[in-house]
This record gives structure tokens, sequence and C-alpha cells, in this order.
């Protein structure tokens, strides 16, 4: 890893906690990923990201802010993008994957709140994160009640500015979510002190759809008997995503997706045939999330498909990129945005059929059902999930879990045990 302390210390960040973090995470990177065989070659580019991840992406929005450009912080996938890229200013993911940020958050929040939040309150207030340090603004949203009361929090730490997403998909929800979207753009103007224009936002609404089609077309190869990528690999795709330049993020993936298409035709696997194919529903696993992907994948199964936050979710829907005034491309923003199926939504139906739907295109065996402790929407929204499952006659697990090894036996244990149930 090249010398990034001077940067770190200049971020404020408390450096000798974070040398505990970086001590840490290269040794858990070299066990669930270096470990794996027959890697495709494209993976180098993102096993690089990984390896320096607290210097090169922060350095280059450093770099952004020092040409006086603004950094946005998000933390869900209904915060739309576009608007940032179209001010001339960079929006990275800010969720935080890691047990190391727990207790800061625990500090401050009760305990029985989800991992990903206590994470990403404890990234910040324990300076322990650069891209926490360097985001100017944070831009959160009415989801969950846990994330609504963590914005006020860090809203005294931070700026912070809170999206109210609505929580039924009537028309006139999605027409509250445009309205939303429009105030974002005009705070975006505001903040930036650049204009967003239908040129700008036409041209950053093709950088994210480029994004997603990349994305796509990773996990269309997915989709195939053949196994080209494993499970891991392709969630710290998913999780790359959220914090690298699109541009160059797209171009790597896509050039990832050559590979495997080749694979694909040579018949190339990762995984013996007649590996169970496993899909996995339910609440985000932000980076360095990799328990259980690396708990079934070295238990007999492969993970084939995500319908998380981190997975389907965040690249499935375009947006339109025919409109051309900046109210019908907000318009446009808004219907795509709100084809989204979190759990935070009442009814949701949409995820049921997204989850049958995904489960025959990906071939699966079986689905489990994850979810972060404490996340009450996910865990409760798992009744109709397991039993529209049953009813189709597909195999489910449902496994709660957090940032711990604590349960990493007792899980490998349930999980190794529905994967031979699969295989008999
Ligand atoms: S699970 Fe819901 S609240 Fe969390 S990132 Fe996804 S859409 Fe946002
Ligand atoms: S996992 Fe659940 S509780 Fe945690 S932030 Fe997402 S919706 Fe909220």
């Amino acid at each position: 890893m090249a010398d990034y302390r001077k940067m770190w210390e200049d971020l404020g960040m408390d450096v000798e906690m974070h040398d505990q973090l970086c001590a840490v995470l290269p040794q858990a990177f070299g066990d669930v990923y270096l470990s794996q065989e027959n890697r495709p070659e494209g993976m180098d580019y993102y096993n690089m990201v990984v390896a320096d991840i607290h210097g090169i992406r922060p350095a280059e929005l450093i770099e952004h802010q020092e040409k006086g450009g603004k950094v946005f912080g998000t933390f869900c996938v209904y915060v739309p993008d576009e608007i940032v890229f179209a001010a001339d200013a960079i929006a990275t993911g800010l969720c935080g994957g890691s047990q190391f940020w727990v207790p800061g958050g625990e500090k401050v929040l009760p305990t029985n709140t989800c991992p990903l939040i206590k994470a990403s309150v404890g990234a910040r207030l324990d300076r322990t994160c650069p891209f926490f340090r360097i985001a100017d603004m944070y831009v959160g949203e009415t989801t969950c009640d846990g994330k609504k009361k963590a914005w006020e929090i860090l809203g005294e730490d931070v700026p912070v500015y809170v999206m109210n997403l609505p929580q039924m998909k009537r028309a006139k929800d999605v027409q509250a979510w445009a309205e939303e979207i429009a105030d974002f753009k005009n705070k975006v103007e505001e903040f930036t002190g650049n204009q967003v224009t239908a040129e700008k936002l036409a041209k950053s609404i093709k950088l994210i759809n480029s994004k997603r089609k990349a994305l796509e077309r990773l996990y269309h190869t997915r989709k195939q008997d053949v196994v080209p990528i494993s499970g891991r690999d392709a969630l710290l795709i998913s999780q790359i995503a959220f914090y690298d330049d699109p541009a160059r993020f797209t171009q790597m993936t896509n050039a990832l997706c050559d590979e495997l298409e080749q694979r694909v035709e040579n018949g190339v696997s990762v995984v013996p045939a007649g590996t169970k194919r496993i899909m996995l529903t339910g609440t985000p696993l932000a980076i360095p999330n990799w328990k259980l992907h690396n708990i079934i994948e070295t238990s007999g199964g492969v993970v084939v498909c995500e319908e998380m936050c981190t997975g389907t979710r965040y690249f499935e829907n375009l947006v339109d990129e025919t409109k051309e005034t900046v109210d019908d491309q907000i318009q446009a923003l808004a219907e795509r945005y709100m084809k989204i199926n979190c759990a935070c939504f009442t009814p949701n139906e949409g995820r049921i059929d997204d989850i049958l739907r995904l489960a025959k295109e990906y071939k699966v065996d079986g689905i489990m059902d994850v979810n972060l402790k404490f996340c009450n929407l996910y865990d409760t929204e798992g009744y109709f999930v397991e039993r529209a499952l049953k009813e189709a006659g597909i195999p489910v697990l449902s496994i709660e879990t957090d940032y711990t090894d604590s349960d990493a036996q007792q899980l490998r244990t349930r999980v190794s045990a529905f994967i031979e149930m699969l295989n008999h």
C-alpha cells in the first residue's frame, strides 16, 4: 500500500486507530479473495482498488476538491447520482460494512440499531474512514427509522441534506419524488455554485446508465450454466461501483465482461458442474462485508445473484435518455428510481415479483433471505418472501446476521446443511 499517512492526517483522521483497520483488511481480503482459484484476470483491477481503498480514490476526490469541486456522500440507491454529476460534483457511497466501525456507532445509537447504520455513524464520528472525512455534504433519505435519526446525529458534525422518500408507489408518490429530486437539484446547484443544465443532465444520465448496463452485462454472465465468476468477485464489483469513478468503472467492468463472455463460450467455470446455485435476497452487503458469500462458496455452493441494493436493485431499469428539458429529465429520474423495490415501501409486492423472476433467470437452486440484525423492515417482509418462495417450490433459508464473526461457525453449519439438502 502506498503511503497516504499525510493525506489521512490532513483529513483530521484518527490515524492510529485507522492503522488497526489497515492491519486487518489485507488479511481478510487475502483469505476471502486471493485464495480463490481460477479467478478472471480482469479482477486485477478490483484487487488494486481494494488494496488501496483508503488511498487511490480518496486522493482523486481530494484532487477534485482542490480544483473547486464538491463531493457528496450517499447511503441509499434511491439518491440520484445523476444530479450530483451534472453539477460537476462527485457522488460516493458511504455505507459502512465493517464491524470495526460498529462500536463507534454504538456510543451514540441504541445497540439494537442495524450494523449498517451503526458502522456508518461510527466511521464518521471515530474519524477512521477517509471517504467520510472527504464528503462535503451527506445526502440522507427517509427510508427506515434508524437512518432518519442517524441523519440528525450526523448533522451535528457534517452538513446533511435529507431527501423525503415517499413510502408508497401511487402516481402521486412518484410525483412527490420528482419534486424532491427537483429540490435536491436546487440544493446541489446552490452548494456547488454550478447549474444543472439539460445538456449536463443528459450527459450524466448516460454516464450512470452506462454503469448500469455494464453491471447488467456482468450479471448476465452469471445466468449461464457455466459460472464464469464467483459470487464473491461479483459482490466486490457491486460494492466498488458505489465508490469508483463511474466512467473508469464502466470501462473496467466491460473489459472484464469480454473475458467472462469468452469463458462462457469456452466452458470455463469457477465451480464444478452441478454446484448448487444460490441467490441472496435482503439487506445490502456494504464493503467489506463478504462474510456470507465466503461461507456459501467455501461450503459447496456458488452465489449467482443478489436481489439486494448491492446487486440487482442498483442497476436494473435505465433512466429514459430521450428527454430534453430538465423537468422532463427529473420526471424520468423519478420514474426509474421509484421502480426500486425496498422494504421501506408498503405494499412492496414488486420485490416478491422480482425475486421470483430472478430465481428463474439465474436458474437458482435455492435462496437465502439474508437480513442484517435489527433491520425490522426486511425481517418483517421476510414473511411474504418466504411464503412466496415456498409456494413456488423454491427452497429458502432465512438468515439474520451482523458484521461480527461470532456466528460464523453456526452459519457455516446451517448453510452447509442447506446446500446438502439441495444436493439430495
Ligand atoms: S435497503 Fe432500502 S434503504 Fe437501504 S440502500 Fe437499499 S433502498 Fe436504500
Ligand atoms: S438494513 Fe434495514 S435497518 Fe439497516 S439501514 Fe437498511 S433498511 Fe435501515
